[in-house]
C-alpha cells in the first residue's frame, strides 16, 4: 500500500452489468483484475449478465473459472441496466462497491484513485464526465435537455453525472433496501447524500461490440426517470389550466362585448378551432396523468426488480 497511513482498508467489489458483451467480458475481467492486483487491492468482480442473447454468460463463467475473484449472476431475461446494477450491488460483499460499464468506457485506471479516496473517508466517489465522448449532435442535445429537467426536479446537478461510482457499504445497503422499481441509479446515488468526492474521467471509446441504446430506448429511459424523480409535469398541467382559464376570461369578455354591441362574428371556424385545441390539451393532460398512474400501478404490484436464474463463482457470504 503506497499510503503512509491508510485510514481504512477493505475489499473492493466491482459491479459490471453486461448485456450482449461476449467480447467485452473477457477483456474487462483481464484488464481490471490486472490493474487491481498491481495496486495490491483485495477485490472481487461481479458480472451481471442481463439476459444476453449471445455467449456473454459463457464468457463470465469462463472468467470465473480462470480467476476465483470473478463472480457472476445471470438474469432470467433482460431487465435493463438499472436492474443489473442493483442486482450486482445486492450480490456484492465488499466494503465498498464500484459500478462501471463492462465495455471499458469508464477508464479502469480511475478505480484505484476512487478506492484511495474511499480510504480517506469519502463514502461516495462520483465519476464525472469531462467530455461525453463521441456522440451525435442529437444525442448530446437530448441528453442536455433531459438533465436540465432532472437537475431542476432533483436540485442535484446531473449534467456530467455518470453511472461510474464508488459507494461505501453503508450507501450500498441504503440503495439495496430501497423498494422503488423504477430506480434510477445515477440520480438515487446522489440523492442519498453521504460525504461525496468527485473524480473526473474522459469517456473512452467502446472497446468491443456496440452501444445498446437506440433513440427509442433512450427516450423511454428519459421519460421513465423523469416520472420517477419529478412531479413537475403534473404541476405543469395545473399551470396550463390557469393560463387557459385566464385566456378564456379575456376571450369571453371580448365575445360578450361584441354580442352586446350587435357585432358578433360568424365564429363557426373559431368554435371548431377552440374545440380541437381544448380537446387535444385535455387528452395530453389525461395522458400525463395516466402515465403516472401506470407507474404507480407498476410499483404497487411489487414485482421483483430482477430474477436471477443462475450464478457462478461463489456467493456473497462465502469467501
Ligand atoms: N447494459 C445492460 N443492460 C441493458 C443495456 C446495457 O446491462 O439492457 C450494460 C452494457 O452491457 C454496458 C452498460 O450497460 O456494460 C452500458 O451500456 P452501453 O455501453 O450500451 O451504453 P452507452 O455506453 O452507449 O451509454
Ligand atoms: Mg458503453
Amino acid at each position: 500500500m503506497d499510503e503512509t497511513n491508510p485510514i481504512r482498508t477493505g475489499r473492493l467489489s466491482v459491479v459490471l452489468p453486461a448485456y450482449n458483451e461476449e467480447e467485452s467480458v473477457p477483456l474487462a475481467a483481464k484488464t481490471i483484475a490486472g490493474l487491481l492486483e498491481e495496486a495490491g487491492l483485495d477485490y472481487e468482480l461481479i458480472f451481471v449478465n442481463d439476459g444476453s442473447r449471445d455467449r456473454t454468460w459463457q464468457a463470465v463463467q469462463a472468467a470465473a473459472t480462470e480467476n476465483s475473484r470473478v463472480r457472476g449472476i445471470s438474469f432470467s431475461r433482460n431487465f435493463g441496466k438499472e436492474s443489473a446494477v442493483f442486482a450486482g450491488l445486492a450480490w456484492a460483499g465488499g466494503d465498498c462497491c464500484v459500478v462501471m460499464d463492462c465495455d471499458l468506457q469508464h477508464p479502469p485506471e480511475k478505480l484505484v484513485e476512487m478506492y484511495r479516496l474511499w480510504q480517506q473517508g469519502y463514502q461516495v466517489v462520483e465519476g464525472v464526465k469531462v467530455s461525453r465522448g463521441k456522440e451525435s449532435f442529437f444525442h448530446t442535445l437530448a441528453a442536455k435537455t433531459f438533465y436540465r429537467f432532472l437537475s431542476n426536479a432533483t436540485q442535484i446537478d446531473m449534467s456530467r453525472a455518470s453511472d461510474f461510482k464508488l459507494l461505501d457499504r453503508r450507501a450500498v445497503d441504503v440503495l439495496v433496501a430501497m423498494r422503488e422499481k423504477n430506480a434510477f441509479f445515477r440520480a438515487l446515488s446522489s440523492w442519498i447524500g453521504f460525504s461525496t468526492a468527485q473524480v473526473e474521467f474522459e469517456v473512452q471509446p467502446r472497446q468491443a461490440g456496440q452501444s445498446k441504446w437506440s433513440i427509442r430506448s433512450l427516450f423511454r429511459y428519459a421519460l421513465t426517470n423523469l416520472a420517477a424523480f419529478s412531479t413537475a409535469p403534473l404541476k405543469m398541467i395545473t399551470m396550463l389550466g390557469v393560463v387557459v382559464f385566464l385566456l378564456s376570461l379575456v376571450m369571453g369578455g371580448i365575445s360578450l362585448w361584441q354580442k352586446l354591441n350587435g357585432q358578433a362574428l360568424e365564429g363557426f371556424t373559431t368554435v371548431i378551432l377552440l374545440l380541437l385545441l381544448m380537446g387535444s390539451i385535455l387528452m395530453i393532460c389525461l395522458g400525463i396523468i395516466g402515465y403516472y398512474i401506470a407507474k404507480i400501478y407498476e410499483e404497487v404490484k411489487d414485482r421483483p426488480r430482477y430474477i436471477v436464474a443462475e450464478d457462478c463463482g461463489g456467493r456473497k457470504d462465502e469467501t
